[in-house]
This record gives structure tokens, C-alpha cells and sequence, in this order.
């Protein structure tokens, strides 16, 4: 028989998390920027009083345990007190992606029953025009002062500062199970209905251990964070948490991801740390380059940036390096796994390596943090080995990986050895280093090959006058599909179609090469930033290409 061991059986709960903060970095501030511009200075300290005020005013929005409440806001210190006094109490956060279309979020408010809208006062039209639709909301907080409250016809409307202002700073919090759930979001459903995944108190605390890991993120109490992720994106990649649990300075832009205002933060607050998708880099690069002449890039202490939610394209890496002497981390992960499941960092036999061969290790999306198992799956489910070129579907399995979505008849969404497929297509090398190539939806199949879109999209924005660049697949009566590469062009520059495919051919092999080339003036992307591969291919259905003599 077993032998149990003796040591204290104390849940892993989020309101740790927040006491902790409170306690040994009481002082460490909050820093956001609110609606209309306004600045906010609070600290850990502050938010652990403030959490507490509105648990105390929860029960009188009805807000009990295991109840969601939905919040439509950008990331401020108020939505990260929600954060911890909604899961604190019990109750559920449901963190709305507000970039969703709005018939997505009122699938969404229904589909999760939330009971209660925290709103920030951009939103608040949307919500008017949506209230009709909501068959569980019955009421509504406006994140403002009494004297922003807005004129609004939504019913049982409240202020977020009246509902705090008579409530005690302090607050008893309750000795929750470790797997009660405590927040939820939605996967951004670019096919079918968006999705729910419930993450709990323990699924959320071990996976801010493996965020503060030196090989995990390497989350600090000596970082400055500016979280240029969204708060609605993934609980900002768990930041909010983690950032608590090691005493980090955060910094919460707001509405404003902008390259110009996330570069004036990063000087102003001293950021060392940051994190975002691809295309808000774009942005800083962006206003970087434009206005090279004005800036001392010498003022910035930024260190490391965690580049995840698509693939962190190599000359991104090396922009980062070579301009603003920055390490970029690139992780992978999704909504189903809280979200972090590989980080990109360097291993003893790495130390000292060439730039050049660096930026090709980080260009991969990194090896399991200790906690998610990930494994390559060939079709007919067979493992496959980890040998750098054995393609398949990746899957995942671990302690803040999702079992099943939310209200999901279905039941389980694993296989029976418990493993959750995740629709990445990849390869694992024998150090084990993930190297997606698509997405399974995205790949492009030719001649019975696959061409990895990723590769095409992260060789050609490798092109000084690439802005952004997508790749799809398109119908070829020989090949069955073939790349045609999608560009928008940066402002003032001129590339042309030959000179494209030349640059390409001398990056990717030359079957790899695409038929063709299109500019246009704007790309369509999903609520979260990426590429919406769907409306391209939509939109380029009919497109023949120049190669297809049939
Ligand atoms: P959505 O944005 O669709 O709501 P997620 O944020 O959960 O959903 O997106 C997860 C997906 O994003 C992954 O399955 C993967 O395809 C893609 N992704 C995330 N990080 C990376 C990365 N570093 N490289 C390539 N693809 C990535």
C-alpha cells in the first residue's frame, strides 16, 4: 500500500495569489491608462483593497458562487480587481473578446449565462444595441466614476466607483476547493460557434509557477510589465496572476496598443518585460522606424519580449536584437491551454552561438515547460518520433489544459489517453523544439506535399518593403492546391512580384515557391490579431493562377 504523505493540504487559490502581492509587494504599482486618457497609479496593495471592496458588493449585483460575470473591458486595474475579487468570491470571470463580431458576443453572454456586464464606457453603445438579445444579463456596471456614468438605456445600470465606496477594504476570503473554476474565455470560433474553456484556481496557479520559471518566462519581481496583451486575450497570458505571484510591476495601457503610446509607456515605466502577437510589434516597429530621427532608443530598458498567438516571424527576432537590444521569447499555446505550453528558450549547447544561429532557435515556438506533455500524431494516429521532420498534428495534455468546453454535451474533448488535439501541425526536433508549420485548417496541399504557410508568411516579411504577408492555398487543376502569397506593401516602398519570388527563392525550396503574388491595402484579421485565413480564401476562391494552363 501506499504511504501518504504529511504535508499540509492548502488549496491553490487565487486569492493566495493576491494576499501574497498585498503583503510582499504592497508597494509595487499599478500603472493604467484609463477611458479618456486619464493615468492611474495604484499598487498591489491597493488592488488587494479594492478586490475586496467588490467582493463585498457582489452579493448585491447577485453574484454568488460558481455564477459568471462578464466583463467587456480593456486591460486597467479595475478589470485586473475583477480578476481577483470575482474568482476570489467563487464566481466565475468571463472575460468578453469585445473585437468579436457583435452576434458572437451575444452567443457568447448567453451561451456562459452571465448574470452581471462590467462594461468600460467605450462599449456601452454596443451593449444597448446587444441588451435585447441577453437572456441572462440582468444587470450592468459601468467601470467609471459617478460623475462619468454614462446616459445609458440599459436596465439596472451601476457605477463601478459607487458600488466600491461604502464597502470595508478587507475581506475574508473563502477556502475554495483548488479545481473551482474561476475565470472562462471563448475561443475566437473563426469556424463554428466560439467555444468555452473554464480554467480553475489550481490550473491557474500552477500555470503561473511555470510563467515565473527562469525556462518558463521568467516573470520577476524585478520586472516592469507593460501587458500589451489583452485581458480579454487568454487572461493576457496569465500575466495578471503570475505578476502577482513574484510581485511584478505591471503596466495596463488601456485601449491604446498603438505603437507611439505602448513606446511611450515602455520609456516612461521603465518596462523591461513585454509581451503581445505579432502584428502589435508591427505597430512599434512601425513608429520606431518612422520617426528613428526624434528617438534615443538608449532610453529604453526593455529586455524581453514574449512573441506568441502566431508565429513570431525571424526578422521580427532580429529587429528586436539588433535594434533595441531585446531577447524575444516566442511561446506557443491557445485558449485550450491556459495559454502557455512552449517557450523558445536557449539550452547549454546554445551559449555563445552565432546571432544568426539563435535567431534560428528562436524562431521556433519552443520546448514543453515542465507540466504540458506535447507529442506529434500522424494521421493514422501513430506517435511520431522527435527528429526534426516528422510532420503531424501536435497534441497536448496536462494539468492546465482543458478537459472539456463549457456546457459541451459532448463531454470529454480528449482522446482516451487523455491528449487534446490541437489542430497545429508541426514537427519536433531531437532537442525538442516545436516547429509549427500550420495550422491543419491552413495547410496548403500540393501534389500529395504540404507547403507550410507560416514559412512562406515569416520568409516574405523578411522583405524590407513587406509590411504583412499571408499565404493560401489555391486551387490548381495539376497540383490539387497552390500557394499565392497575399502583401501589403510598406508605406513608400515598391517591390514587385519577380523580385519577391526571387528573395523567397533563395529562403524557401523552390517547389515551396508561390504561383503568385497579390498586393493589397489591408489584410483581414481575427478578434485576437491573427490572419482570418478563411475570408482570404473566401475572397480568392475563384483567383486563377498564373501556372494553372487548364
Ligand atoms: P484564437 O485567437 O483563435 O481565439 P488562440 O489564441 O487560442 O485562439 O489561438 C491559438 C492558436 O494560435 C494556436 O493553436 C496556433 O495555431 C496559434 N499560435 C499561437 N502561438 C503561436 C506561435 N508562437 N506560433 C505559431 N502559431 C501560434
Amino acid at each position: 500500500m501506499s504511504l501518504l504523505g504529511l504535508m499540509q493540504k492548502r488549496s491553490l487559490l487565487i486569492s493566495g495569489l493576491l494576499t501574497h502581492a498585498a503583503t510582499y509587494h504592497g508597494d509595487v504599482e499599478i500603472v493604467s491608462h484609463l477611458y479618456g486618457g486619464e493615468e492611474r497609479r495604484s499598487n498591489w496593495r491597493t488592488v488587494a483593497k479594492r478586490a475586496s471592496q467588490l467582493a463585498h458588493a457582489l452579493p448585491s449585483l447577485d453574484v454568488g458562487e460558481g455564477d459568471r460575470v462578464a466583463t467587456l473591458a480593456w486591460n486597467t486595474d479595475r478589470h485586473l480587481e475583477l480578476y481577483y475579487a470575482v474568482a476570489g468570491v467563487g464566481s466565475v470571470l468571463h472575460t468578453v473578446n469585445p473585437r468579436l463580431f457583435p452576434e458572437q458576443i451575444a452567443y457568447i453572454l448567453n451561451h456562459a449565462a452571465d448574470g452581471v456586464v462590467f462594461f468600460d464606457l467605450d462599449f456601452g453603445d454596443l451593449l444597448v444595441k446587444l441588451a435585447p438579445q441577453l437572456t441572462s444579463v440582468k444587470k450592468y456596471v459601468a467601470l467609471c466614476r459617478p460623475d462619468q456614468m454614462p446616459a445609458l438605456d440599459l436596465p439596472n445600470l451601476h457605477c463601478y466607483e459607487s458600488l466600491l465606496a461604502p464597502q470595508p477594504d478587507q475581506y475574508e476570503w473563502p477556502a475554495l476547493d483548488e479545481e473551482t473554476a474561476s475565470s472562462m474565455c471563448y475561443t475566437s470560433g473563426t469556424t463554428g460557434n466560439p467555444k468555452g474553456v473554464l480554467y480553475s484556481h489550481r490550473s491557474t496557479l500552477l500555470h503561473s509557477f511555470g510563467i515565473c520559471a527562469t525556462d518558463g518566462l521568467a516573470l520577476c519581481a524585478r520586472d516592469s510589465v507593460l501587458l500589451s496583451v489583452p485581458m480579454f486575450h487568454v487572461n493576457a497570458w496569465g500575466i495578471p496572476y503570475a505578476s502577482a505571484m513574484c510581485g511584478a510591476k505591471l503596466v495596463l495601457p488601456g485601449s491604446g496598443l498603438t505603437g507611439d503610446r505602448l513606446y511611450a509607456h515602455m520609456v516612461k515605466e521603465g518596462c523591461t518585460f513585454s509581451l503581445g502577437v505579432p502584428t502589435v510589434w508591427l505597430s512599434l516597429f512601425q513608429y520606431i522606424e518612422q520617426n528613428a530621427k526624434q528617438l534615443d532608443l538608449q532610453s529604453l530598458k526593455l529586455k524581453r519580449v514574449v512573441v506568441g498567438g502566431s508565429a513570431a516571424p525571424r526578422a521580427m527576432i532580429e529587429k528586436f536584437e539588433n535594434l533595441l537590444g531585446v531577447f524575444v521569447i516566442q511561446a506557443w499555446g491557445m485558449t485550450e491551454t491556459s495559454p502557455v505550453a512552449t517557450v523558445a528558450n536557449l539550452l547549454p549547447k546554445h551559449q555563445g552561438i552565432d546571432l544568426q544561429t539563435r535567431f534560428d532557435v528562436q524562431a521556433r515556438q519552443g520546448r514543453a515547460i515542465f507540466g504540458v506533455e506535447v507529442a506529434v500524431f500522424g494521421a493514422e494516429g501513430q506517435r511520431l518520433p522527435h527528429d526534426g521532420q516528422s510532420v503531424g498534428e501536435i497534441r497536448v495534455r496536462g494539468p492546465w489544459v482543458l478537459s472539456g468546453y463549457f456546457g459541451n454535451e459532448a463531454g470529454s474533448a480528449l482522446d482516451a489517453q487523455g491528449w487534446f488535439s490541437t489542430g497545429d501541425v508541426a514537427y519536433i526536433d531531437p532537442d525538442g523544439f516545436v516547429q509549427i508549420t500550420d495550422r491543419s485548417k491552413d495547410v496548403i496541399k500540393s501534389g500529395g506535399e504540404w507547403i507550410s504557410s507560416i514559412d512562406l508568411e515569416n520568409a516574405a516579411v523578411g522583405h524590407p518593403s513587406v509590411q504583412e504577408a499571408a499565404v493560401i492555398g489555391v486551387a490548381h487543376s495539376k497540383w490539387q492546391e497552390r500557394p499565392l502569397l497575399i502583401v501589403i506593401k510598406k508605406p513608400n516602398q515598391d517591390v514587385t512580384p519577380e523580385e519577391l519570388l526571387a528573395y523567397l527563392s533563395e529562403r524557401v525550396a523552390r517547389w515551396w515557391l508561390p504561383d503568385d503574388v497579390v498586393f493589397v491595402d489591408e489584410l483581414p484579421h481575427t478578434a485576437t490579431g491573427k490572419l482570418l485565413k478563411t475570408k482570404l480564401r473566401e475572397r480568392f476562391k475563384d483567383f486563377k493562377l498564373s501556372t494553372d494552363k487548364a
